[in-house]
């Protein structure tokens, strides 16, 4: 059994089956909503019922908030329905021919970054093109049909081989497998591209990046992007780490910033303590953001990286002015099995 679900303001439609999330009706019919974690937590597919009944599939997401209910709110990722449906949600434009699939690809190159961090490079089937924009992640599908997210590190004008930053978790299957046994030739399926996060290079307003550890991946290939088509607005990127050793690629971004004028870098470390030599900021990175820029209202940020920065950054973000619309982010949630 399925019902219908209508979108506004666009009013494009889309059919969910019964016990299907909504949000992956939506994408699965080419239809793109703001998402990432797709497990209940990050709330980045936040929408409202306009009409209509749905219910959870797994009970409350834990990205649930008690004024949601009342609001009419709704997260889309975790939300069925047996009804039709109206919701208000926005639309993602990720671009003409860009469309979600499935499909083989082959380690062709492996090099390590820092300690814990693994880049993979990828090469995909050159009979299919793999359309995406800058900043959006794959699905890695393991073998026992669980997933993992990774973000994109290349733009699309080079993307042959494709680059994945990997951080090795404790116990973590994937990053695990990579730090372990994978090897050159290895052979992997993956899911994408997906997720919202891209640059909306339409916008005339000063960017700020703000990466955690490996959330710089998308922010590179962002960077790269908008090099690439000339972007002038001025941009700053901050990149939190716990030491020095894991701003892995900070002799790239010093190499950029000397070339453009428009590129400004502060990297900031939260375990500085023991470094003697360290002479830049220390702390949490979003708090060196705001120390630089208390009034983020003319600002528009895009933030990626571990969970708790991400809280902790929409919240302090949000009260020093920087309006809702201007805030995009990835959410490196750990994947819920
Ligand atoms: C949209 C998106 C993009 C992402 N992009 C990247 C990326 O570019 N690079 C990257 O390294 N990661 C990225 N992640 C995070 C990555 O998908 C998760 O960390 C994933 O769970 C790692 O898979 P694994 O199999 O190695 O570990 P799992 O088997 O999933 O985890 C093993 C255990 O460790 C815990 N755990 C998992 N990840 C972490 C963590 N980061 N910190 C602390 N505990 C953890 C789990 O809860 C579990 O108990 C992204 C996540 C999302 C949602």
């Amino acid at each position: 059994m399925t019902s219908d679900v209508v979108i506004r303001p666009s009013g494009r439609k889309f059919s969910v089956e019964q016990d299907e999330s909504i949000l992956i009706a939506a994408l699965r019919q080419g239809i793109q909503l703001p998402h990432s974690c797709r497990g209940g937590s990050c709330r980045s597919c936040l929408a409202r019922i306009i009409n209509g009944e749905f219910s959870y599939l797994h009970g409350p997401p834990i990205g649930l908030l008690p004024a949601d209910g009342p609001a009419g709110r709704v997260l889309l990722c975790q939300a069925k329905t047996s009804v039709d449906l109206e919701i208000e949600v926005r639309e993602l434009d990720p671009g003409p021919g860009i469309s979600t699939h499935r499909l083989p690809c082959r380690v062709q190159r492996m090099k390590q970054l820092a300690p814990d961090v693994m880049a993979l490079f990828l090469k995909l089937p050159s009979v299919e093109p793999f359309l995406f924009r800058a900043g959006q992640y794959v699905d890695f599908l393991l073998r026992d049909g669980k997933r993992r997210s990774f973000s994109i590190a290349s733009p699309p004008h080079d993307a042959d081989p494709l680059e994945i930053h990997v951080r090795k978790v404790p116990g973590g299957r994937f990053s695990g497998w990579v730090f372990g046994e994978c090897q050159e030739k290895a052979l992997l399926r993956l899911e994408g591209p997906l997720g919202g996060f891209f640059v909306d290079e339409k916008d005339a307003r000063p960017i700020i990046f703000v990466a955690g550890g490996t959330g710089f991946a998308p922010i590179k290939g962002m960077l790269r992007q908008v090099f690439q088509a000339g972007l002038k607005r001025p941009m700053h990127l901050f990149w939190g780490a716990c030491q020095e050793i894991d701003l892995y690629e900070d002799g790239l971004i010093r190499e950029w910033v000397g070339v453009r004028p428009t590129l400004r870098y502060t990297p900031v470390l939260s375990e500085a303590a023991g470094q003697d030599n360290w002479a830049g900021a220390k702390g949490w990175v979003h708090q060196a953001v705001l120390e630089e820029y208390p009034d983020l209202s003319g600002h528009q940020v895009y933030l990626s990286g571990p969970p708790q920065m991400i809280d902790a950054a929409r919240a302090d973000f949000a009260a020093h002015g920087l309006p809702e619309d201007q805030l995009h982010f990835d959410s490196f949630e750990y994947a819920l099995d």
